[in-house]
């Protein structure tokens, strides 16, 4: 049984600083950098002693890919028997030469950002991953601000690249009807991301076949659920993953809701489901389920 993975160290650091970030946007110190390092590095070496297949993705708390650090352990583990897919949330403002060197268990959860860097500079990065023969998904914040980028954009990316939409969620009703048409015009799958669903007490994988880890290890369901259920660098710490019910009242991101097996996520993105990369573009806008 595959386990799927979110790795989140401890950086924090990021070049960006985007108004609707929900993360610290800090600067990190290079002493705080050096223990994100040793800590990415221990579990890398963890990852080597696994038997069983591994889907990892990196969800920084800030902007990883632009440490050398996180390219070189990307290029690493894609390349390991044991490691079926890894991929990174990114803001693609890293140079990404190095990442040519990967195997095609490398994908890249790229995220535009207006306003922090132009649409073209953003556009060439995504031809460099094309020319590097990277797979990557492309996705932007749907904030009505963003509107004409998002149709500039969908018009640069090559017609079969997938371009997600987060639904702005902070604010209720913040959609009219039009905007919900365009955005569904943009991410055929934008209306299973437009609402947060009710999860308590209903079955979830997380904490079974997919898990949150930390920079000192610990496991816990998810990136929502708060509590500790083990440690991977102690004995027998898989002992902590069982079949388990979700204890918050929703869930309304694509890292979490996509473990709901009422949604049946594989079967639209097969096992590019993990980077966010679909299968096929529907024709018909997808309905809720
Ligand atoms: S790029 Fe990501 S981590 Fe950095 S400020 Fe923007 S949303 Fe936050
Ligand atoms: S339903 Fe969402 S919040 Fe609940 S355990 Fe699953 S991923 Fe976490």
């Amino acid at each position: 049984m595959r386990w799927n993975l979110y790795y989140r160290g401890s950086l924090s650091s990021c070049n960006y600083s985007c108004p609707y970030c929900p993360f610290a946007k800090t600067r990190n110190t290079r002493a705080e950098l050096e223990r994100d390092r040793a800590q990415l590095q221990r579990f890398q070496e963890w990852t080597q002693r696994q038997s069983a297949p591994l889907g990892i993705l990196f969800t920084p708390w800030g902007e990883a890919l632009g440490q050398r650090a996180y390219r070189k352990a990307l290029v690493e583990l894609s390349h390991q028997s044991n490691v079926e897919r890894v991929a990174i949330q990114t803001n693609l403002s890293a140079p990404l030469k190095d990442l040519g060197a990967a195997s095609q268990s490398l994908a890249l959860w790229a995220t535009y950002h207006p306003g922090e860097v132009s649409l073209e500079r953003f556009a060439a990065q995504c031809r460099q991953l094309d020319l590097l023969g990277i797979r990557y998904s492309v996705g932007v914040v749907g904030l009505k601000g963003h509107f004409e980028d998002l149709t500039r954009l969908r018009q640069l990316l090559p017609q079969e690249r997938y371009l997600w939409v987060n639904a702005y969620k902070r604010q209720a009703d913040y959609y009219s009807a039009s905007d919900i048409d365009f955005l569904k015009s943009i991410d055929p799958f934008f209306a299973y991301n437009l609402h947060r669903y009710p999860s308590l007490d209903t079955p979830c994988a997380a904490g079974h076949r997919s898990f949150a880890v930390d920079g000192q290890g610990d496991v816990r369901r998810c990136h929502f659920v708060g509590e500790v259920l083990g440690n991977i660098y102690r004995a027998n710490w898989e002992d902590c993953l069982q079949p388990r019910l979700c204890p918050n009242q929703t869930c309304g991101c694509y890292i979490g809701y996509i473990h709901r097996p009422q949604l049946q996520w594989q079967e639209r993105f097969g096992a590019g489901y993990l980077e966010r990369i679909a299968l096929a573009l529907p024709d018909e806008k997808a309905d809720l389920e």
